[in-house]
């Protein structure tokens, strides 16, 4: 067997490790195996590529490019896993936008490298390449790879809470910049392909694209961001794909094919869960602009009824049904394991506990998911937003945790609201609702919340942590404790 065959096999082991890993992570329960599964074909295809320098160039281990792919994989590794370790669940997003950046970049610093310094880059695949298609695809991995960095980069400062959109970008103005940032990379792009690989052409798309990158998602506000990440997402595999094609690797094309095809269905997911179309996404941007520029912000509550933990544990001894909904608050206390100690108890009483799971609850897609599988709550418990929505008039008590927006009945009831379309959990068709958060500060979109004055809402105000253990207290001394 030659070290170029070796190579492929390696290749197609890591393809289909990387195909298991992607099948696996749309079930919580193989998620963490199929996190692994994907781990390791990375490393597979480090391995395959190190094995393929060596074997094509004859170079040895101390020389220039197998240094490099050694210090560059352990030095990425180690801060992979260094970030991974410390990054607490509420940082996801922010965490994925800047890995989703960081592909990005990598897809436009290879193809850089190859349009500018095509003599001294050389691999396995090369001579079955086109040069037409690389030039193509050098343009793609480019513009692609640039915006997917600079978007990414904002979408992270924009979750992070270090940017919010400018007034300016508000208006439709902000078309023509991003027109005229679009038009100027095709100009850039022409030059590019017309002049033999001009390096001027290649820094116009470079430069242009960067910015729009910038100005597409700077525009994009509040409860939508949660389709810009899944769709930069997809953008980066796209970028990987065509970096494939520039280089001649068959491991980047199928690995970038499938990233991009998965992050596109999770993009179409995202917008069925927030009834949003892609396009009203991109350059609409008025849903949810940012939280200060809707007026129906907080503070003009009227009618609210509180109560105390121990008032809403009476009511919740007393039920059948309970249903459970998470929602970003949950996880910014990080009470899911205190949770779960209250809902094992009242499970020993045999009351029937489900758990309301939104599509875009959290700051990011299967936030709660994540969240609750954390705390060992058994899968078949969580139900999805279509499947919850019927059972909630034959349901006594629901208990909403740090949401918001995932319960605000104006998504359905009020035409002006800027929330109007989104699909939100019926809550409010319960028996009794209690709402456990700090105060009565507005969710992600900065809209008022009409479930907080309704009848059958009661607040209880407080750290959902300490909520939970109050409840967990009360309900033990009400004796529903674990021996029912
Ligand atoms: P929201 O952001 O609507 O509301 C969260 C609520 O939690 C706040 O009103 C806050 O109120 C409360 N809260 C904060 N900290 C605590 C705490 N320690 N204890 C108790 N309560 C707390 O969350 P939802 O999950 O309902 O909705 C998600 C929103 O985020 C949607 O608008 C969605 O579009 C958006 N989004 C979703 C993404 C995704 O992919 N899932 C990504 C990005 C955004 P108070 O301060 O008064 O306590």
């Amino acid at each position: 067997m030659t070290i170029t065959t070796l190579k492929y096999l390696i290749d197609l082991i890591a393809v289909l490790l990387l195909a298991l890993g992607i099948k696996g992570l749309s079930k919580v329960r193989s998620a963490r195996e199929a996190n692994r599964l994907a781990a390791v074909a990375m490393a597979l295809a480090v391995v395959g590529l190190l094995i393929n320098s060596y074997g094509t160039s004859g170079i040895s281990i101390f020389q220039d490019a197998w240094l490099w792919m050694v210090v560059g994989s352990v030095v990425g590794g180690a801060l992979g896993i260094a970030i991974a370790k410390t990054v607490p669940m509420t940082a996801m997003p922010e965490t994925v936008a800047l890995f989703n950046g960081c592909g990005g970049m990598s897809s436009l610093l290879v193809a850089l490298a190859y349009a500018l310094f095509p003599d001294q880059i050389s691999s396995a695949g090369d001579e079955n390449i086109n040069q037409v298609v690389r030039a193509g695809s050098i343009v793609i991995s480019v513009f692609v790879g640039a915006i997917t960095f600079t978007g990414s980069v904002i979408a992270m400062a924009k979750l992070q809470g270090w940017l919010s959109t400018p007034k300016w970008l508000q208006n439709k103005f902000r078309h023509f910049i991003n027109i005229a940032l679009a038009v100027s990379s095709l100009i850039g792009t022409i030059e590019f392909l017309t002049s033999d690989g001009s390096a001027s052409g290649l820094w116009l798309l470079v430069s242009s694209a960067s910015i729009l990158g910038i100005g597409v998602t700077l525009s994009i506000g509040g409860a939508d961001m949660p389709v810009v990440i899944s769709l930069l997402n997809s953008y980066s595999g796209v970028a990987a794909a065509a970096a494939g094609f520039v280089v001649g690797s068959q491991l980047l094309i199928v690995a970038g094919a499938m990233v991009g095809a998965a992050g596109l269905i999770l993009t179409q997911v995202m917008c069925k869960g927030m009834n949003r179309s892609l396009v009203a996404v991109l350059f609409g941007g008025a849903f949810g602009m940012s939280a200060s520029s809707t007026s129906s912000g907080s503070g003009e509550y009227v009618n609210i009824t509180s109560c105390s933990a121990e008032e809403c544990a009476l009511t919740l001894e007393a039920a059948e049904r309970v249903v459970i909904v998470p929602g970003y608050g949950l996880a910014v206390a990080q009470a899911q394991h205190t949770l779960r100690e209250v809902t094992k108890v009242l499970e020993a009483k045999g009351i029937e506990v489900n758990y309301a799971i939104h599509p875009v609850a959290g700051r990011m897609p299967g936030h709660m998911n994540v969240l609750l599988a954390e705390a060992d709550v058994p899968y078949e418990q969580l139900k999805e937003m279509d499947s919850i929505n019927p059972e909630f008039p034959a349901t006594d008590v629901v208990l909403v945790l740090g949401a918001n927006d995932v319960v605000n009945p104006q998504a359905k009831n009020d035409k002006t609201s800027p929330l109007y379309g989104m699909p939100v959990l019926d809550v409010q068709e319960a028996r009794t609702v209690f709402v456990v958060k700090r105060g009565m500060n507005a969710g992600y979109s900065g809209i008022k919340n009409d479930l907080f004055e309704l009848d059958n809402t009661s607040m209880v105000f407080g750290d959902a942590k300490k909520v939970l253990g109050d409840l967990l207290v009360e309900l033990k001394e009400l004796g529903v404790d674990l021996k029912g």
